[in-house]
This record gives structure tokens, sequence and C-alpha cells, in this order.
């Protein structure tokens, strides 16, 4: 059992106070394999102190030198390449050919990107006449708050971090329970990277303590939140008394409509790709396919046989694209949504089984599952199941298709495949969804904002318009005339 993971408040590499800890299991073997602390509200508590005091010290300085450390924390990243995909591929699952082609190399990439990009922050200068000069200034907003979930356990702390440092916040991280580990190497590195104490901060513990007490607490001036939309809605009422803002990127239900005239192997790609990468653990997968009744026989075949072939088991071995799912209980759940769709009219095409293999038996594996003729009001197709389970409707016209994709309580994300470009922009329009693709599913690149709308949170990462989550604008006004020029001049001078 590894033992070595310690938060890191102000600084230092630390233990709970209390010297409680939490069990990380491989859900690839159901064993646990290494103990990380439990942090409760009192680390919370001396970690955003910490974080306060340092917080003027980091916002002085230039911000290259800020980015210095960014740099060095993505080259410590690179070095540690080799130990951190095997990290996060056993703590939760995500198979190699995604953490070590994907995760590791992003989220060294994504701090050099953010380090650039940050020192470019301007604001701007308003014509307000000459007897004055008005400008709004970019500014830190003090101490965040940054909480993540387990699907890109370090991508998504660092989608948080770097935006939040380069700045000039300084900010408490809080990790998902079951999948803190390379968030908590994370933590080593800053230390090695000489970071000034208190700037970042990492505590690990359960949300229902260490999470609420961050985003209670009096000198946080912002949460960052990315998660569940349950969590997401009880982290903005608990936020609300103070009014205190949340960015969030929250869950979503993304439809995949595929029109008469798609190009059938592109179309059958890109659903594969969109609904079973990282076992369909993305808030981006695409888990209600729609159809066009011309293709939808073709469709159907091409698609069911290609999942079939997809290889799952060992998510350590290289050639491995379906691993297990990231707990027991989020196991139980996706199965508990298949068992509902298998008592409806649905028809089953794929899966539905629990794996039995070798490789898959003591894991918490769920097998790419299908269902057709799905009701679009089902439960299934209403609610985020986050696993390998996808379900197919048909639809008549492009106008029924745009109406089935909106039927949701989400936004996050659709995609249209025609190769009329013309009807697919008419029909993205239309969707309501922070992204729509057209002949593409899950192409997500740091140049590109990612965010959605309605339940999917309504924030934005990546870009620079993720900066803006960060800093506010302050208006400057400068008097140029040497008197306040106000209308009741003449009154008050008489
Ligand atoms: P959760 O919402 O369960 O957890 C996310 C984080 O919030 C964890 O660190 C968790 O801690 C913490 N948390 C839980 N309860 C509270 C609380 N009451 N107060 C404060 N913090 C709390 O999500 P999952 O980890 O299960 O992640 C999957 C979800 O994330 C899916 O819905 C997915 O769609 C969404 N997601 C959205 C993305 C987007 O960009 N829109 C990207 C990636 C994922 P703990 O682990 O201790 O419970």
């Amino acid at each position: 059992m590894d033992e070595k993971y310690r938060m890191l408040i102000d600084g230092k590499l630390v233990q709970a106070s209390t010297g409680a800890t939490m069990e990380i299991v491989n859900p690839a073997d159901g064993k646990a394999f290494a103990i990380a602390p439990k942090g409760s509200p009192v680390e919370v508590g001396k970690a955003v102190d910490a974080a306060w005091d340092a917080q003027p010290g980091w916002a002085s300085m230039y911000s290259g030198e800020r980015g210095k450390f960014l740099f060095k924390l993505a080259e410590l990243i690179r070095k540690e390449y080799d130990e951190l995909w095997r990290l996060e591929t056993m703590q939760y699952g995500g198979p190699r050919s995604k953490t070590a082609n994907f995760d590791i190399p992003v989220a060294a990439d994504m701090l050099e990107w953010m380090a650039g990009i940050g020192r470019g922050l301007s604001g701007l200068t308003l014509p307000v006449g000459s007897s004055a000069r008005a400008m709004t200034v970019r500014e830190p907003l003090g101490v965040l708050g940054l909480i993540t979930p387990w699907n890109f356990p370090l991508v998504t702390a660092i989608a948080k971090v770097a935006p939040a440092l380069i700045t000039g916040n300084t900010c408490v991280l809080k990790p998902p329970s079951c999948a803190p580990l390379t968030v908590l190497r994370l933590a080593e590195f800053a230390v090695e990277a000489g970071l000034p104490a208190g700037v970042l901060n990492i505590v690990t513990g359960h949300g229902s303590s260490v999470g609420e007490a961050l985003v209670v607490h009096p000198k946080v001036a912002k949460i960052n939140f990315t998660g569940d939309s349950s969590t997401g809605k009880r982290i903005m009422s608990l936020a609300s008394s103070a009014v205190k803002p949340v960015a969030s990127e929250l869950g979503g239900k993304n439809a995949f409509i595929v029109l008469d005239d798609a190009d059938l192997d592109a179309a059958v790609e890109g659903a594969i790709w969109g609904s079973f990468f990282n076992s369909g653990q993305n808030c981006g997968s695409c888990s209600r396919l729609f159809v066009q009744e011309g293709i939808y026989g073709r469709f159907v075949e091409r698609f069911v046989e290609a999942a079939r072939r997809l290889p799952m088991g060992d998510p350590l071995k290289p050639e491995t694209m379906i691993g297990p799912v990231a707990y027991k209980g989020h196991r139980d759940s996706i199965e508990r949504f298949v068992e509902g769709a298998g008592r409806s009219n649905a028809g089953l095409l794929l899966g539905g089984e629990r794996p039995s293999s070798a490789e898959t038996k003591n894991g918490f594996f769920v097998a790419p599952t299908i269902f057709e003729e799905c009701d679009p009001k089902s439960e299934f197709m209403q609610e985020e199941i986050f696993g390998p389970v996808v379900g197919l409707t048909r639809f008549k016209t492009p106008d029924e298709a745009v109406a089935l994709t909106n039927d949701t309580r989400y936004g996050l994300c659709a995609s249209v495949w025609t190769k009329d470009v013309r009807l697919g922009m008419v029909m993205a329009n239309q969707i309501k969804a922070g992204t729509v693709w057209i002949n593409q599913h899950l192409a997500i690149v740091f140049e590109i904002p990612w965010g959605g709308c309605k339940e999917s949170g309504w924030s934005k990462e990546n870009s620079t318009l993720a900066l803006e989550e960060y800093t506010m604008q302050k208006h400057v006004w400068i008097d140029l005339a040497g008197t306040p020029q106000t209308p009741w001049q003449d009154l008050i001078r008489q």
C-alpha cells in the first residue's frame, strides 16, 4: 500500500490533523493500493488563511515571473510522465490509451499555454471626453476555491489552477476523493518548483465536509466547480448567502444527430469515439443518438459491430479501449439505468450483462451497451448515466431532430452529421448547447471555449475566455480637468 501522499498547506506537505485517511481503490481489480489523507474543515481553514496571506504578494509579481512557476510544473509533470499516467489509470480506470496519450501531455501543455496567454490580459480605454480618462483594469479575484471531478483528475485540476495562478489569484484545490493521487503529486511538484508558500493549497477529503467548508468560507472569493449538476446546485445554493460567484461546468446528455445524407463511415467512427472514449465517462459523451429513418438500419448495424470489437480489459494494456468505470457505486448506478431500459420497450442490441472474463471479473466493468428505439422521454434518455451506454432513437425530419436534441434539461454539446453543411449550420443555430460540432464529436482543444448552458452550467473553460472567469474588470476614472465637473458645480461654488 502506497502511503506517501500528503496535502499541501502553506507550502508544507501534511497529513490530516486528525490522522484520518482514505483508501484509494483500483477499479480494475477492486483492491486498495494507496492511502490519501482525509482532510476536514480544519485543514480548509488553514489552507484558506495561507492563500489569503500569500495573495497580495503573488498578485503584485510580474505575470512573466508567475508564468515561470507554471513552466516548471509542466517540466516536472513531463519528467514523471510514466508514473503519472500509470497512477491516473490505476486510480479511476481510464485506459492507458487515454491517460498516457492525453491526460499527462495535455496537463503539461495546458500549464505552458496558460503561462503564455495569461500574460496578454488587458483592459479597455473608454471615450468619456477630454476632461477625463476612463479605463478598465483586469484584477485577480483573491482566494479561489477549486473543486474537481474524477474523470480527468489532473487535467481538470490544471485547467483551473493554471488560469487561477497566472492571473494573480491564490487557491485551495479539492480533488475528487476516489482519485486524488495525481493531484497530490502536483502538491509535491509545487514544493519542488519553489512555488511561494500558500499560493497553491491542496486539501483532500469528502465533498460534504471539505468541499462545503471551502464553498462557505468567507475569505474565498469565488468557487470554480466541475462535476455533477446536482452537486453544482448544492454549491450554488450554499454560495448564494454570501452572493459568492460559482463558475460551473456540469453534466450533459448530449445528442449525436445522423442525417440521411451523412458519410456513413465518418458518422460510425464519430459515434464510437463520442460514445465510448473513457468508457463514456465524459461530460461531452454522446449518449443520445438520433438517426434519420433512411440511414437508420445501415448506421445501427455498423455502429453495433464496431462497438462489439472495442477491446475491453486491463486498462494498463496499451490496446485496451474500454477500462473499468471509476468505482463500484458508479458501476452499480449504471447497471440500474440499464436494467430500467431493459424493462421498457427499448431493444437491447449489445451489452447489458456484467463482463466476466479473467481480466474483468474482479473489477467494476460495464461492457459497451446499446439500446435502440428508445423513448426520448424515458429516464434512460433524459438522465446523465456517465458510462459506456447509449440509446438510439429514429427520427423523420431535421426539425424533429432539433426538437429531440433540445428536449433535455442539459445544454452542453451536440453534433450534426451531414454532407449538407448549410443545413448543419441551420441546425447548429437552433440547438441550445454550448458546443455544436458538424461532422465531428468531442473535438476539444485549448483554443476553443468549453462550457454549456441550462443545467450543464454557464461558465467557460479553455481559450482566452477562461481567463475572464478568474478576473474582474475594475473601472478606473481619472479626472484631467482639475475639478470634478459635477452638474451641481455652480450651486456648490457660489
Ligand atoms: P461530483 O459532483 O460527485 O463531484 C465533483 C467534486 O465535487 C468532487 O471533488 C466531490 O468531492 C465534490 N463534491 C461533492 N459534493 C460536494 C458538496 N456538497 N460541496 C462541495 N463539493 C462537493 O461529480 P463526479 O466526481 O462524479 O464527476 C462526474 C460529473 O462531472 C458528471 O456529471 C460530469 O458530467 C461532470 N463533468 C463535467 C464537465 C464539464 O466540463 N461540463 C467535465 C467533467 C465532468 P468527493 O469526490 O469527495 O465526493
